[in-house]
C-alpha cells in the first residue's frame, strides 16, 4: 500500500511481463483490494509469491466509535503495532473522510489534545492513503465520486511529514481517482514547506490554521510557531499560487474571551486583505486540560457578521463531540460508543451507512 507503478514493478520477479504492475496498481487503488487474495486476475504462484514477501499493509480497525450524529471514529492499528484516528463524517450529500498524516504531533497548539501526546512518529504514504481506502470500503464510498471530500485535519501536522503526503495525494488522483478539489490539507503554518507544497504539480488544496489575530496572541496560543512570524506566514500566503478554482481557506478557533472579541475579527480582516480568502471559523471544542473555553454564541455569530462583510466566512459544525472525534480532540480518548467492534480487520462491505 502506497507504492507507485515503478515501485510495484520493481518488487516483481523478472521475467514478469511489463502490464503486471499496471495489472497490480489498479486492482489494488482502484479496485481497492483489501488483500493479495484479492487480485485474483494474477496467477496463483505469483500472487503466492507476492504474500509471502510483502505484507498488504492496510491498516486494520482497532475499534470504532459512533456518534449520534453518525460521525465515526475510528482507530486504526498499523503495522509496527502504533494507533492512529481517522473520522468519517456522512452527510445528506456528501461524505468527508478526516485523516491523520502522523501519529500525534510535534506542534504544541495549546487548545489541541492531540498535541498532548508529542510526535510518535510520521505516517508512510501508505499509512495514509491507506485510512481513505479502509473507509471507502467499509463504508462503501466510491472516492472517483463526486460525493466524497478527504480532508488532512487528524492527527498530525501534515507539512511536516511532506514528501508521504504529497505521494498520497498523488494515488488519490491517480490511483483511486479523486480530484484535487476534493482533497484538502491544513497546516498550522510551517511557513517554507507552504511554497514547496505550491510547487508540486498534484496537490490538494490548502487551509491554513490562523488562530490568532495578532503576532503576540499567536505565540501564545501556538507557541511552536514562534519561529514563524505572522508577517511572513501571510505573506508565504499571498505568493501561494492558487489554482484558477482556488481559495486559501483559514480556520481560527474562536477561544473565548481570548481571540473572539470584535476587533479580533477586524484585524483578521485587515490580515486577509491581500489574499484570495475564505475562513471557517470553528467554536474550542473543549477537553482535559484545555486551558481555554468555548466562546458564547453571540461572540461566535458577531466575529462572524463581521468577517463575512468583508469575505466568505463559514462557522464549522462540530462533528463526533459525544466521542470525541470534533476538531482538536483526536486523542486516543475513551468513549461510550454507541456500536463498538474491536480487532476487526476484515470487516465485509458494509452498505452506505444509514443516517442515525
Ligand atoms: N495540524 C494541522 C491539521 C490538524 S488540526 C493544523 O493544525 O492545521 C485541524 C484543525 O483543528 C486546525 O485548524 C486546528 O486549529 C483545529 N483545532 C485544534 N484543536 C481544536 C479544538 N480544541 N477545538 C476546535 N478546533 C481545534
Ligand atoms: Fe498539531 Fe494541528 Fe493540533 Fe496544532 S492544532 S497540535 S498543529 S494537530
Amino acid at each position: 500500500m502506497g507504492l507507485d507503478l515503478a515501485a510495484i514493478h520493481a518488487l516483481l520477479p523478472s521475467g514478469e511481463p511489463a502490464f503486471r504492475a499496471r495489472q497490480i496498481h489498479g486492482a489494488v487503488y482502484a479496485g481497492r483490494a483489501s488483500g493479495w487474495d484479492d487480485l485474483t486476475a494474477l496467477p496463483k504462484a505469483l500472487r503466492t509469491d507476492l504474500a509471502a514477501r510483502i505484507a498488504f499493509g492496510l491498516p486494520e480497525v482497532s475499534t470504532v466509535y459512533v456518534s449520534g450524529d453518525g460521525t465515526h471514529r475510528y482507530l486504526l492499528g498499523l503495522g509496527d503495532g502504533r494507533t492512529v484516528e481517522t473520522v468519517f463524517m456522512p452527510e445528506e450529500n456528501r461524505d468527508t473522510i478526516c485523516i491523520s498524516s502522523q501519529v500525534g504531533c510535534p506542534v504544541d497548539c495549546r487548545f489541541c489534545l492531540t498535541a498532548q501526546m508529542g510526535l510518535e512518529r510520521s505516517l508512510t504514504a501508505g499509512e495514509i492513503v491507506g485510512q481513505v481506502m479502509l473507509l471507502a470500503r467499509l463504508h462503501g464510498l466510491d472516492p472517483a465520486g463526486r460525493q466524497l471530500n478527504v480532508v488532512m485535519m487528524g492527527q498530525g501536522e501534515p507539512l511536516l511529514n511532506l514528501p508521504n503526503v504529497v505521494r498520497a495525494t498523488r494515488l488519490l488522483v491517480a490511483g483511486l481517482g479523486m480530484s484535487e478539489r476534493r482533497i484538502t490539507v491544513s497546516t498550522s503554518g510551517i511557513i517554507p514547506r507552504i511554497a514547496e507544497l505550491g510547487a508540486e504539480p498534484v496537490r490538494p488544496k490548502l487551509a491554513i490554521s490562523l488562530n490568532a489575530s495578532s503576532e503576540e496572541q499567536r505565540r501564545e496560543v501556538m507557541p511552536l510557531t514562534r519561529k514563524y512570524h505572522l508577517k511572513d506566514l501571510i505573506e508565504a500566503c499571498r505568493v501561494y499560487p492558487l489554482r484558477p478554482w482556488e481559495k486559501l481557506t483559514f480556520e481560527y478557533v474562536l477561544l473565548g474571551g481570548v481571540n473572539d472579541a470584535d476587533a479580533d475579527a477586524r484585524r483578521v480582516v485587515t490580515l486577509l486583505s491581500r489574499v484570495n480568502a475564505k475562513v471557517n471559523l470553528i467554536a474550542l471544542n473543549p477537553g482535559p486540560g484545555i486551558p481555554y473555553e468555548t466562546p458564547a454564541a453571540e461572540r461566535t455569530a458577531s466575529f462572524q457578521s463581521i468577517v463575512a462583510a468583508a469575505m466568505p466566512c463559514f462557522v464549522r459544525r462540530p462533528r463526533g463531540l459525544d466521542i470525541h472525534a470534533a476538531c482538536g480532540q483526536l486523542k486516543r480518548m475513551e468513549a461510550a460508543p454507541l456500536i463498538q467492534f474491536t480487532n476487526l480487520s476484515h470487516q465485509p462491505d458494509s452498505p452506505r451507512t444509514p443516517s442515525h
